[in-house]
């Protein structure tokens, strides 16, 4: 069944899609978080004229679709959004064009980037990663004026017990409104004595790249640590591959680093849709190999790239957002067999239990199991 895309909320109905647009897409594009905090907004602005023009913007976070800064933006309320995710942004713009919105009052910047100010207050939704949700309240804090407004809100079964605690860490007056819709508000205020500096990146070592360390910004895939299956998949990384390698989904660049070890003839490409992950990325080639030719690509998987690859390296997701989803690893499959040189290889590591064997028979000639553990299947497949 098609997923509904009227999102009726009371401070402007929108219609929303998810990006990138699939064929046979389940999810639907706003959840209850969502309606709950929109329910709050319209009742704080009935009393308030709005006049986009000359009122302070509101700074909206993590809204995976434009179901936040949509209706908001239809209302007449200024926005800047912020957010991780290329995905995200593109979701906002698309969704803003299908409703015929004008987006002269939306601003938009990345986690790493100044906020245009003035703000007049706060809407978050909590995101999947509590060190990025840790770092932008330390960022909040640290440059929005005393007295300035936060609301965070959040489905219940995604909200881990900590989130009163962190937010205690960085504001002042923390409280949580009463749950409905299965989700719940918190609200909170920027005190003086608030200000942070911005939150440090994780740094751990890599065994394939013989105990060099490598850092990995708030937000990035597996967090502080090094990943099993990008361990395991690390190990197997092929040398004496001459020409472009990708590292498709690169996170924080572990495996296009080990392609760059291994493989001294070659050009590296890190792809991301994460902001975070491209920034990672790029800081741990020029602190690692400051020789060597990478070049970055944030965007969706491999869209808007000319280049052909000899070798594609792939850890795919197999989530959008919360929700379990094959349908970007079997879009990232398509970009691969688009963007490989004729005798190129495409390597995908994933759970064993994903079979991912099986899509890319569809798409590829031959598929080969290089290596497998208890967990993990790496398959190589090539025309
Ligand atoms: N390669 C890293 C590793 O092995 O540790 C990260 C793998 S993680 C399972 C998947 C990565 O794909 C994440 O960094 C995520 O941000 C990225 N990603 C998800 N959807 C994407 C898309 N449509 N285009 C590009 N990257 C995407």
């Amino acid at each position: 069944m098609k997923p509904d895309t009227y999102f009726d909320n009371p401070v402007h109905p929108v219609s929303l899609k998810l990006w990138p647009r699939l064929n046979g897409e389940k999810l639907r594009a706003w959840d209850g978080a969502d309606l709950l905090l929109l329910e709050h907004i319209a009742e704080q602005d009935a009393s308030t004229e709005q006049d986009a023009a000359d009122q302070p913007a509101t700074l909206v976070l993590n809204d995976p679709n434009g179901a936040l800064t949509l209706p908001l933006l239809a209302a007449g309320v200024k926005v800047h959004a912020s957010g991780d995710s290329w995905l995200a942004q593109k979701a906002l713009l698309t969704n803003a064009e299908d409703n015929d919105l004008a987006t002269d009052t939306l601003s938009w910047s990345w986690p790493d980037e100044e906020v245009a100010q003035p703000i007049a207050r706060v809407l978050i939704r909590l995101p999947k990663s509590l060190s990025l949700f840790e770092s932008q309240l330390a960022t909040i804090a640290g440059t929005l004026p005393e007295g300035t407004q936060v609301i965070v809100s959040s489905m219940d079964k995604h909200t881990p017990p900590s989130v009163m605690k962190i937010l205690e860490k960085y504001f002042l007056s923390v409280e949580h409104g009463l749950g409905r819709r299965k989700a719940h508000l918190y609200f909170a205020q920027l005190g003086h004595q608030t200000a942070q500096q911005r939150t440090a990146p994780a740094v751990f070592a890599i065994p394939a790249l013989q105990g060099k360390e490598i850092c990995a910004q708030p937000g990035t895939f597996s967090g502080d640590k090094l990943d099993i299956g990008a361990r395991f998949f690390s190990e197997h990384v092929p040398s004496d591959v001459a020409g472009n390698i990708a590292d498709l989904g690169c996170g924080n660049g572990v495996i296009g680093l080990v392609a760059l070890d291994r493989n001294p003839e070659a050009s590296v490409w890190f792809c991301d849709e994460s902001a975070q992950a491209v920034s990672s990325a790029k800081t741990n080639t020029a602190a690692l190999y400051p020789k060597r030719e990478c070049s970055f690509h944030h965007g969706n998987g491999l869209d808007g790239l000319a280049e052909t690859f000899s070798l594609i390296l792939l850890n795919p997701p197999f989530h959008r957002g919360h929700a379990v989803d094959e349908g970007v690893s079997s879009m990232l499959f398509k970009h691969a067999r688009r963007h490989l040189n004729s005798d190129g290889e495409l390597y995908v590591i994933g759970n064993r239990h994903l079979k991912y064997n099986l899509p890319l028979r569809k798409l590829f000639g031959s598929v080969r199991e290089v290596a497998a553990n208890d967990k993990f299947t790496i398959w190589a497949a090539k025309f």
